[in-house]
């Protein structure tokens, strides 16, 4: 088992600093959780409380149906990995994954069956011998797992565990990590700051921001139907696009205007929501990969379309990304790399309006 539940948590560090405000979540167990957020917004708070290395100050924490705001850290069957591998350097990578077992006084033959076969399973058998600092980061990274898997823990704790790694490696370690959950079948709660680590390796995703759970969703669910905008802009890369604006009435249709000339019909699944905005401020939301060139898009409604100039190319290889300007905004779209832009060009660019979304201009919370 390894179910983590967090009633009315919160962290208050002495200093007076509030960096986590009175979080209710359940993390599964046997799933992979995902903690995410910009900078300070309280993950590693968060994760350090669940491994005891944190008081909890308001609030309680259950493992497994069990309080444990007052169990010390070792009694808790938990295996945190660092971003910064803490591996100790006069120890070859045998005696660093077999030191937390010898700590514990597991027999001799268990931590030697232990070690060998989490060795196996991360493929590193053939670094047993060496001493960290003759490790590349990677290496690293492998061994630091390792030492957590020989606890057999209920739950493994990863604190930005690839943000010291190259970009490509780092892609590598996440699906290691994806193979690992698949294998151990074990509670896994995980913290980046990395959206794309989010979308990709969660079967959960909290997202936070100041302290506090903003939403937790499955990775579809929290990019399809975000609950703000905050998170419409956190998940996704490029991120989405936004425009303020207002709704207006015409006839029986409802559309999207702001002063930079832009027109755009709402779709009818859109307009129920919308009927009460009409004449009012709105933030108006669509992603890069709703943006598409006229060109291949021969049939696109009129109202579907808008004006705009070729700002920046970036050319990615399997698609193309462009920033566009209007004369009030500046948007990105993610086409098709056959598309035969050039800088300066003024073209017509179709919005999938089916696809796009509205936010309250006070609040900020979607509205469909
Ligand atoms: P990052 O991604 O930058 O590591 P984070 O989301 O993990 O950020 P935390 O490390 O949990 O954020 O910190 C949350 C807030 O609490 C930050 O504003 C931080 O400055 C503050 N904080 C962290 N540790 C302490 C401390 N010991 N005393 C006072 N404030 C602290």
């Amino acid at each position: 088992m390894g179910k983590v539940v967090f009633e009315n948590v919160g962290k208050t560090y002495d200093n007076g600093f509030n960096a986590v405000k009175d979080i209710n979540i359940e993390m599964f167990d046997k799933k992979f959780t995902v903690i995410v957020g910009p900078s300070g917004c309280g993950k590693t708070t968060t994760l350090r409380m669940i491994a005891g290395l944190e008081e909890v100050t308001a609030g309680k924490i259950y493992i497994d149906d069990k309080v444990v705001n007052n169990i010390s850290p070792k009694d808790r069957n938990i295996a945190m990995v660092f971003q910064n591998y803490a591996l100790y350097p006069h120890m070859t990578v045998y005696e660093n994954m077999a030191f937390g077992l010898k700590l514990r006084k597991y027999p001799k033959q268990q931590i030697v069956d232990r070690v060998k076969s989490a060795a196996e399973i991360l493929g590193i058998t053939y670094l047993l011998d060496k001493k960290p600092k003759t490790l590349s980061g990677g290496q690293r990274q492998r061994v630091a797992v390792g030492r957590a898997i020989v606890r057999k823990p209920n739950v493994f704790l990863f604190d930005e565990p690839l943000s010291n790694l190259d970009a490509k490696l780092r892609v590598q370690m996440r699906t290691e990590i994806q193979k690992l959950h698949n294998k151990l079948k074990t509670t896994m709660i995980y913290v980046t700051h990395d959206q794309m680590e989010a979308m990709t390796m969660g079967d959960q995703i909290v997202i936070m921001n100041d302290g506090e759970i903003v939403q937790v969703a499955d990775p579809i669910t929290m990019y399809n139907n975000p609950k703000n905008k905050f998170v419409a802009d956190f998940i996704g890369s490029p991120s989405m696009n936004f425009m303020n604006g207002r709704i207006i009435k015409k006839g029986t249709d409802l559309f999207f205007v702001n002063d930079g000339g832009v027109q755009l019909q709402l779709f009818k699944h859109h307009m129920d929501k919308l009927e009460s905005y009409i004449d009012k401020e709105i933030i108006f939301g669509f992603r890069p990969e709703h943006v598409d060139d006229k060109i291949f898009v021969p049939d696109a409604k009129v109202n579907t379309i808008m004006k705009a100039t070729v700002d920046v190319i970036e050319p990615m290889g399997s698609e193309i990304y462009i920033y566009f300007k209007t004369k009030s905004n500046s948007f990105i779209g993610k086409l098709n790399p056959k598309v035969q832009l050039k800088l300066g060009d003024i073209v017509e660019i179709v919005i999938d309006m089916e696809m796009v979304h509205f936010f309250d201009k006070e609040t900020e919370e979607t509205i469909v």
